[in-house]
Protein backbone atom coordinates (compact mmCIF):
# COMPACT_ATOMS: atom_id res chain seq x y z
CA UNK A 1 0.00 0.00 0.00
CA UNK A 2 1.22 3.64 -1.29
CA UNK A 3 1.46 5.52 1.72
CA UNK A 4 0.63 9.12 1.29
CA UNK A 5 0.85 11.00 4.78
CA UNK A 6 1.98 10.40 8.52
CA UNK A 7 1.19 12.36 11.73
CA UNK A 8 2.81 11.49 15.09
CA UNK A 9 1.66 12.42 18.49
CA UNK A 10 2.22 11.78 22.36
CA UNK A 11 -0.75 10.48 23.87
CA UNK A 12 -2.57 12.62 26.25
CA UNK A 13 -4.51 11.26 29.54
CA UNK A 14 -8.04 11.78 29.09
CA UNK A 15 -8.12 13.94 32.11
CA UNK A 16 -5.79 16.89 30.18
CA UNK A 17 -7.01 19.70 30.05
CA UNK A 18 -5.15 21.33 27.03
CA UNK A 19 -6.63 22.91 24.03
CA UNK A 20 -3.81 22.74 21.81
CA UNK A 21 -4.41 19.24 20.44
CA UNK A 22 -2.91 20.38 17.14
CA UNK A 23 0.28 21.04 18.98
CA UNK A 24 0.64 17.82 20.23
CA UNK A 25 1.39 16.58 16.88
CA UNK A 26 4.01 16.39 13.96
CA UNK A 27 3.50 15.37 10.18
CA UNK A 28 5.90 13.60 8.67
CA UNK A 29 7.21 12.27 5.23
CA UNK A 30 6.07 8.54 5.63
CA UNK A 31 8.97 7.52 3.84
CA UNK A 32 11.53 8.92 6.90
CA UNK A 33 11.90 6.91 10.03
CA UNK A 34 9.08 7.93 13.10
CA UNK A 35 8.89 5.12 15.06
CA UNK A 36 12.13 4.21 17.12
CA UNK A 37 14.23 1.09 17.11
CA UNK A 38 13.66 0.48 21.13
CA UNK A 39 9.39 1.10 20.25
CA UNK A 40 8.16 -1.71 21.86
CA UNK A 41 5.45 -1.77 18.90
CA UNK A 42 8.32 -3.21 16.68
CA UNK A 43 10.36 -5.17 19.65
CA UNK A 44 7.28 -6.89 20.60
CA UNK A 45 4.12 -6.05 18.44
CA UNK A 46 3.13 -4.71 21.61
CA UNK A 47 0.18 -2.23 21.04
CA UNK A 48 -2.89 -1.97 19.64
CA UNK A 49 -4.59 -0.85 16.02
CA UNK A 50 -7.36 0.36 13.79
CA UNK A 51 -7.68 0.06 10.00
CA UNK A 52 -10.54 2.15 8.78
CA UNK A 53 -11.76 2.99 5.25
CA UNK A 54 -12.25 6.21 3.37
CA UNK A 55 -14.12 7.17 0.86
CA UNK A 56 -12.81 10.36 -0.76
CA UNK A 57 -11.71 12.10 2.31
CA UNK A 58 -14.69 10.68 4.88
CA UNK A 59 -13.00 8.32 7.16
CA UNK A 60 -15.78 5.80 8.05
CA UNK A 61 -16.95 4.59 11.80
CA UNK A 62 -14.59 6.88 13.42
CA UNK A 63 -16.54 6.88 16.23
CA UNK A 64 -16.60 2.60 16.14
CA UNK A 65 -13.00 2.46 15.47
CA UNK A 66 -12.15 4.60 18.26
CA UNK A 67 -14.37 2.77 20.67
CA UNK A 68 -12.77 0.36 19.59
CA UNK A 69 -9.24 1.35 19.94
CA UNK A 70 -10.22 1.98 23.50
CA UNK A 71 -11.38 -1.50 23.77
CA UNK A 72 -7.96 -2.79 22.97
CA UNK A 73 -6.00 -0.16 24.62
CA UNK A 74 -8.01 -1.57 28.07
CA UNK A 75 -7.51 -5.43 27.42
CA UNK A 76 -3.65 -4.63 27.13
CA UNK A 77 -3.43 -2.62 30.27
CA UNK A 78 -2.27 0.51 28.01
CA UNK A 79 -3.75 4.15 28.83
CA UNK A 80 -7.28 5.03 27.56
CA UNK A 81 -6.81 6.90 24.69
CA UNK A 82 -7.77 10.76 24.79
CA UNK A 83 -10.36 10.46 21.95
CA UNK A 84 -10.50 14.31 21.49
CA UNK A 85 -6.32 13.64 20.05
CA UNK A 86 -7.23 11.25 18.33
CA UNK A 87 -10.25 12.59 16.37
CA UNK A 88 -7.61 16.04 16.16
CA UNK A 89 -5.35 13.37 14.21
CA UNK A 90 -7.48 11.93 12.18
CA UNK A 91 -8.76 15.27 11.24
CA UNK A 92 -5.80 16.80 9.94
CA UNK A 93 -4.33 13.65 8.04
CA UNK A 94 -7.74 12.97 6.19
CA UNK A 95 -7.21 16.36 4.26
CA UNK A 96 -4.19 14.46 2.75
CA UNK A 97 -6.44 11.75 0.85
CA UNK A 98 -7.80 12.18 -2.35
CA UNK A 99 -10.61 13.33 -3.31
CA UNK A 100 -12.43 10.35 -5.02
CA UNK A 101 -11.58 6.86 -4.49
CA UNK A 102 -11.03 4.53 -1.08
CA UNK A 103 -7.45 5.52 1.15
CA UNK A 104 -6.74 2.87 4.57
CA UNK A 105 -6.66 5.06 7.66
CA UNK A 106 -4.41 3.56 10.01
CA UNK A 107 -4.39 4.53 14.27
CA UNK A 108 -1.62 2.62 16.14
CA UNK A 109 -1.39 3.13 19.30
CA UNK A 110 1.98 1.39 21.09
CA UNK A 111 3.58 0.79 24.43
CA UNK A 112 5.85 3.19 23.15
CA UNK A 113 9.81 3.16 23.90
CA UNK A 114 11.49 0.49 25.86
CA UNK A 115 12.21 2.19 29.38
CA UNK A 116 10.42 5.23 28.90
CA UNK A 117 7.05 4.18 30.22
CA UNK A 118 4.73 6.46 28.02
CA UNK A 119 2.72 5.00 24.91
CA UNK A 120 3.46 6.22 21.01
CA UNK A 121 1.04 7.08 18.79
CA UNK A 122 0.57 7.23 14.95
CA UNK A 123 -1.41 7.65 12.67
CA UNK A 124 -1.25 7.02 8.53
CA UNK A 125 -2.89 7.56 5.26
CA UNK A 126 -2.53 5.17 1.97
CA UNK A 127 -4.31 4.10 -1.16
CA UNK A 128 -5.97 1.67 -0.23
CA UNK A 129 -5.60 -1.79 -2.25
CA UNK A 130 -7.97 -2.66 -5.00
CA UNK A 131 -10.58 -5.06 -3.91
CA UNK A 132 -12.95 -5.19 -6.98
CA UNK A 133 -12.25 -8.77 -7.63
CA UNK A 134 -12.74 -9.92 -4.61
CA UNK A 135 -15.99 -8.18 -4.15
CA UNK A 136 -17.32 -9.14 -7.37
CA UNK A 137 -16.12 -12.50 -8.22
CA UNK A 138 -15.68 -13.41 -4.18
CA UNK A 139 -12.81 -15.42 -2.18
CA UNK A 140 -12.32 -19.31 -1.67
CA UNK A 141 -11.83 -20.33 1.73
CA UNK A 142 -10.50 -23.06 3.63
CA UNK A 143 -11.20 -23.54 7.13
CA UNK A 144 -8.45 -23.78 9.67
CA UNK A 145 -8.38 -25.13 13.09
CA UNK A 146 -7.46 -22.12 15.63
CA UNK A 147 -6.50 -24.38 18.48
CA UNK A 148 -8.48 -23.30 21.17
CA UNK A 149 -12.16 -23.62 22.37
CA UNK A 150 -14.34 -21.56 21.75
CA UNK A 151 -14.75 -20.47 25.60
CA UNK A 152 -11.18 -19.70 25.72
CA UNK A 153 -11.30 -15.82 26.69
CA UNK A 154 -12.89 -16.18 29.89
CA UNK A 155 -10.89 -19.25 30.90
CA UNK A 156 -7.38 -17.20 29.78
CA UNK A 157 -8.21 -13.38 29.17
CA UNK A 158 -4.25 -12.96 28.94
CA UNK A 159 -4.51 -14.11 25.18
CA UNK A 160 -6.09 -10.69 24.35
CA UNK A 161 -8.65 -12.88 21.99
CA UNK A 162 -11.02 -9.76 21.29
CA UNK A 163 -8.14 -7.24 20.91
CA UNK A 164 -6.74 -5.96 17.79
CA UNK A 165 -3.48 -5.80 19.07
CA UNK A 166 -0.47 -5.09 16.64
CA UNK A 167 0.81 -8.98 17.00
CA UNK A 168 -0.57 -10.22 13.32
CA UNK A 169 2.11 -12.75 12.49
CA UNK A 170 -0.23 -15.53 13.60
CA UNK A 171 -3.18 -14.28 11.04
CA UNK A 172 -0.56 -13.68 8.52
CA UNK A 173 0.91 -17.22 8.43
CA UNK A 174 -2.87 -18.36 8.08
CA UNK A 175 -3.74 -16.88 5.07
CA UNK A 176 -0.44 -17.76 4.03
CA UNK A 177 -1.08 -21.28 4.60
CA UNK A 178 -4.71 -20.88 2.97
CA UNK A 179 -2.63 -19.60 -0.46
CA UNK A 180 -0.57 -22.54 0.21
CA UNK A 181 -4.00 -24.71 -0.22
CA UNK A 182 -4.96 -23.22 -3.03
CA UNK A 183 -7.72 -20.96 -1.45
CA UNK A 184 -7.95 -16.74 -0.95
CA UNK A 185 -8.47 -17.01 2.32
CA UNK A 186 -9.15 -18.62 6.01
CA UNK A 187 -12.03 -18.80 8.14
CA UNK A 188 -10.79 -19.93 11.86
CA UNK A 189 -13.03 -22.14 13.61
CA UNK A 190 -12.44 -23.02 17.37
CA UNK A 191 -11.06 -26.51 18.07
CA UNK A 192 -14.33 -27.45 19.36
CA UNK A 193 -15.64 -26.88 15.65
CA UNK A 194 -17.46 -23.45 15.76
CA UNK A 195 -17.11 -20.31 13.33
CA UNK A 196 -14.90 -17.73 14.39
CA UNK A 197 -13.79 -15.31 12.13
CA UNK A 198 -10.99 -14.85 9.21
CA UNK A 199 -7.66 -13.70 9.69
CA UNK A 200 -8.55 -10.14 8.87
CA UNK A 201 -12.32 -9.78 8.74
CA UNK A 202 -15.41 -11.11 10.21
CA UNK A 203 -17.78 -14.29 8.73
CA UNK A 204 -21.74 -13.04 8.12
CA UNK A 205 -23.82 -15.95 6.35
CA UNK A 206 -27.70 -16.31 5.89
CA UNK A 207 -29.31 -19.18 6.64
CA UNK A 208 -33.68 -19.43 5.96
CA UNK A 209 -33.74 -15.98 5.59
CA UNK A 210 -31.92 -14.85 8.69
CA UNK A 211 -28.19 -13.04 8.83
CA UNK A 212 -25.82 -14.61 11.64
CA UNK A 213 -21.92 -14.42 12.58
CA UNK A 214 -20.24 -15.52 14.84
CA UNK A 215 -20.89 -14.07 18.78
CA UNK A 216 -17.72 -12.17 19.94
CA UNK A 217 -17.55 -13.89 23.17
CA UNK A 218 -16.13 -16.87 21.46
CA UNK A 219 -12.24 -14.95 21.26
CA UNK A 220 -13.12 -12.55 17.88
CA UNK A 221 -12.72 -9.26 17.28
CA UNK A 222 -16.25 -7.72 17.07
CA UNK A 223 -16.19 -6.06 13.40
CA UNK A 224 -17.36 -2.52 12.99
CA UNK A 225 -18.61 -3.64 9.19
CA UNK A 226 -20.12 -6.37 10.82
CA UNK A 227 -22.03 -4.21 12.42
CA UNK A 228 -22.38 -1.44 10.56
CA UNK A 229 -24.07 -4.41 7.95
CA UNK A 230 -26.47 -5.89 10.75
CA UNK A 231 -27.73 -1.70 11.21
CA UNK A 232 -28.24 -1.80 7.29
CA UNK A 233 -30.08 -5.24 7.55
CA UNK A 234 -32.16 -3.94 10.27
CA UNK A 235 -33.30 -1.05 8.40
CA UNK A 236 -34.47 -3.18 5.71
CA UNK A 237 -36.20 -5.34 8.28
CA UNK A 238 -34.14 -7.98 8.46
CA UNK A 239 -33.53 -10.29 10.80
CA UNK A 240 -29.91 -10.38 12.28
CA UNK A 241 -28.10 -12.41 15.00
CA UNK A 242 -25.29 -13.66 17.09
CA UNK A 243 -25.19 -17.38 17.23
CA UNK A 244 -22.52 -20.30 17.14
CA UNK A 245 -22.21 -21.65 14.34
CA UNK A 246 -20.60 -24.81 12.90
CA UNK A 247 -18.70 -25.59 9.99
CA UNK A 248 -21.43 -27.36 8.20
CA UNK A 249 -23.52 -24.31 8.77
CA UNK A 250 -21.53 -22.00 7.01
CA UNK A 251 -20.74 -24.79 4.39
CA UNK A 252 -25.02 -25.23 3.61
CA UNK A 253 -25.85 -21.05 3.82
CA UNK A 254 -27.85 -19.83 1.69
CA UNK A 255 -25.20 -17.38 1.13
CA UNK A 256 -21.54 -16.30 3.36
CA UNK A 257 -19.38 -13.57 3.19
CA UNK A 258 -16.44 -12.11 4.85
CA UNK A 259 -16.74 -8.39 5.74
CA UNK A 260 -13.76 -6.15 6.89
CA UNK A 261 -13.54 -2.10 6.65
CA UNK A 262 -10.77 -2.06 3.24
CA UNK A 263 -12.00 -5.11 1.50
CA UNK A 264 -15.91 -4.74 2.46
CA UNK A 265 -18.08 -7.66 1.99
CA UNK A 266 -16.43 -10.29 -0.03
CA UNK A 267 -18.84 -13.37 -1.00
CA UNK A 268 -17.70 -16.84 -0.03
CA UNK A 269 -17.74 -19.06 -3.33
CA UNK A 270 -15.74 -21.81 -2.30
CA UNK A 271 -15.07 -23.60 1.15
CA UNK A 272 -12.64 -26.32 1.44
CA UNK A 273 -13.16 -26.63 -2.24
CA UNK A 274 -16.69 -26.76 -2.42
CA UNK A 275 -18.66 -24.41 -4.18
CA UNK A 276 -20.94 -23.21 -1.99
CA UNK A 277 -24.39 -20.78 -2.71
CA UNK A 278 -24.22 -17.07 -3.38
CA UNK A 279 -26.48 -14.01 -3.92
CA UNK A 280 -24.99 -11.34 -5.90
CA UNK A 281 -27.68 -9.04 -5.62
CA UNK A 282 -27.44 -8.46 -1.41
CA UNK A 283 -23.37 -8.58 -2.23
CA UNK A 284 -24.06 -5.86 -4.38
CA UNK A 285 -26.69 -3.84 -2.14
CA UNK A 286 -24.10 -3.88 0.61
CA UNK A 287 -21.05 -3.17 -1.13
CA UNK A 288 -23.31 -0.22 -2.33
CA UNK A 289 -24.05 0.72 1.45
CA UNK A 290 -20.62 0.35 2.52
CA UNK A 291 -19.44 2.35 -0.10
CA UNK A 292 -21.59 5.25 1.28
CA UNK A 293 -20.50 7.89 3.92
CA UNK A 294 -20.88 6.18 7.03
CA UNK A 295 -20.84 8.09 10.82
N1 LIG B 1 -11.50 -9.90 12.58
C1 LIG B 1 -10.17 -9.65 12.47
C2 LIG B 1 -9.22 -10.63 13.05
C3 LIG B 1 -9.73 -8.50 11.82
O1 LIG B 1 -8.42 -8.25 11.71
C4 LIG B 1 -10.67 -7.60 11.27
C5 LIG B 1 -10.25 -6.38 10.58
O2 LIG B 1 -9.11 -6.12 10.37
C6 LIG B 1 -12.03 -7.91 11.39
C7 LIG B 1 -12.41 -9.06 12.07
C8 LIG B 1 -13.07 -7.00 10.80
O3 LIG B 1 -13.12 -5.79 11.52
P1 LIG B 1 -13.62 -4.45 10.84
O4 LIG B 1 -14.92 -4.77 10.19
O5 LIG B 1 -13.79 -3.51 11.98
O6 LIG B 1 -12.60 -4.04 9.85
Amino acid sequence: MALRHALAFDPIAVDDPRSDLAGTMRSFDPRSPIVQIGDLSAQRGDGVFESLGMVGRHAQEVSAHLARLAHSAALCDLPEPNLAQWREAISRVVVHAPETGESVLKLILSRGVDGAGAPTAWVTLADAPDSTAAREHGIRVVTLDRGYTADVPERAPWLLLGAKTLSYAVNMAAIREARRRGADDAVFLSSDGYVLEAPTASVILRRDGRYLTPEPAAGILHGTTQRSIFSYLGSLGVDTAYARITRDELRSADAAWVVSSIRLAAPIVQIDGEETARDAAMTASLNRYLLSPRD
